[in-house]
């Protein structure tokens, strides 16, 4: 029996998992498993909707794997023998594989301060992120700071600003929030946190957090009754330490059909892997992160053939960004992921938003019922580089 092992079943490891159960549908010699520690599925794109209050759909997903033939296991990948070709789970057991796809995405990086780790909280995963609602939800006034203006940290700040307008949210970045975006786009967004009442400070420079705050490289400190840390991601140190050829941000380093360039019976996915394209290595997004899942199973799929899997290609399309729940700016982007000259935002740009987080679920189930769509539509990823 040929084993398919998939680690992690976030938005990549779903996607792969789906498009290669359709489209090995009535193979009986391949036997695909997928491993992940919740049965329901982390809408990380909605983390900070559950961090502000707000109920999530419960999408789980057996339930999305029912009628597949996919073996679910519930459990935490403790170690990774690329030789032996096994992986353990919760230190308990072993499974074995012939192939692997490896998408365990990346967690907040709390690693770079002090104090970050003991007092302030994330948004890696559904549990971190309501350990902050509850939190949210007993302070009847006071100060919240969400630090990192990337696109995570202005989401967050935003719909923590629109949820519990008692509480002086205050963004505090290195670079200016929307910095990747044009100047419209970015003064449209700053304008949006604005009327939200968030406060921006761009510029400096956190070096400690504490239990009541944070303090800056200048000796100030910004008193604080919660932190939220989105500063940046690191990743799994699993497959550093099985030996595969990682990146300085221990990411795999693939080839350019996805595989380990150190163990070619594994493909890495999603912000797990270090993918090259021609403008440079490719950040994790949801957007390159489900095209690199799809394109793994068509690879997959290609080699159980006897042919050589096919180059991965993809461009970025937009950057979009929710502020709240009737707010959003979209920056159309160039394939390397710089600002074109178009955005959207309002109503349209909700609508638009809404429509990005709700996709993933909805595209599995397209794949599950038209195994031919995901091959289809995403066989080059969001738009074709060539
Ligand atoms: C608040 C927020 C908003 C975002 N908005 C956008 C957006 O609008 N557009 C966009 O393109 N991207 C967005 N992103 C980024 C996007 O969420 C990630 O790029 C995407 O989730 C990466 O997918 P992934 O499958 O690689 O990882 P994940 O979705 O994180 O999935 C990884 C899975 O692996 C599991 N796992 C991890 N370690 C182990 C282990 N040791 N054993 C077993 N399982 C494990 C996890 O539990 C998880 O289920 C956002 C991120 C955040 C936090």
């Amino acid at each position: 029996m040929n084993e398919i092992l998939i680690l992690g079943a976030g938005y990549t490891g779903m996607a792969a998992t789906v498009a290669l159960a359709g489209r090995l549908k009535g193979r009986d010699d391949v036997h695909i498993t997928l491993v992940n520690p919740q049965t329901r599925f982390t809408e990380r794109l909605r983390l900070h909707q559950t961090a502000s209050g707000q109920d999530l759909a419960d999408l789980q997903i057996p339930e999305q794997l029912a009628g597949t033939g996919v073996d679910f296991v519930q459990g935490w990948v403790t170690g990774l023998d690329a030789d032996a070709m096994t992986v353990r789970i919760d230190d308990a057991s072993t499974l074995r594989y012939d192939t692997l796809v490896y998408a365990l995405g990346s967690v907040a990086d709390t690693a770079t301060v002090p104090g970050v780790d003991e007092f302030a909280y994330t948004l890696n995963s559904a549990q971190d992120a309501t350990l902050l609602a509850d939190h949210l939800a007993h302070l009847s006034d006071g100060a919240v700071v969400v630090a990192g203006g990337g696109l995570t940290g202005v989401e967050s700040a935003a719909e923590i600003a629109e949820r519990h307008p008692e509480l002086d949210v205050t963004l505090l970045s290195r670079q200016a929030p929307g910095s990747m975006m044009g100047d419209k786009a970015r003064t449209r967004l700053l304008a949006g946190l604005e009327r939200l009442g968030v406060t921006v400070r761009a510029a400096v420079d956190i070096v400690k957090v504490m239990s009541d705050g944070v303090a800056l490289d200048n000796g100030e400190v910004v008193a604080a009754q919660a932190v939220l840390w989105t500063t940046g991601v690191r990743v799994s140190p699993i497959a550093a330490a099985a030996g595969l050829a990682v990146d300085d941000r221990g990411r795999i380093v693939t080839d350019e059909s996805l595989r380990s360039v150190s163990h070619s019976n594994v493909y890495a996915v999603g912000d797990a892997a270090a993918i090259h394209q021609g403008y440079g290595v490719m950040h994790g997004t949801c957007q390159s992160g489900i095209p690199s899942a799809l394109h793994t199973a068509a690879s997959i799929v290609r080699e159980l053939k006897g042919k050589q899997p096919k180059a991965f290609r993809f461009g970025y399309v937009h950057q979009p960004v929710s502020l709240g729940r009737n707010d959003a700016v979209i920056q159309f982007t160039r394939a390397d992921d710089s600002p074109g000259r178009f955005y959207l935002a309002g109503r349209f740009a909700t609508a638009y938003k809404e429509t990005v987080s709700s996709s993933p679920w909805t595209t599995y189930r397209l794949i599950k019922a038209l195994p031919a769509l995901g091959a289809a539509t995403w066989r080059r990823g969001g738009r074709s580089t060539r």
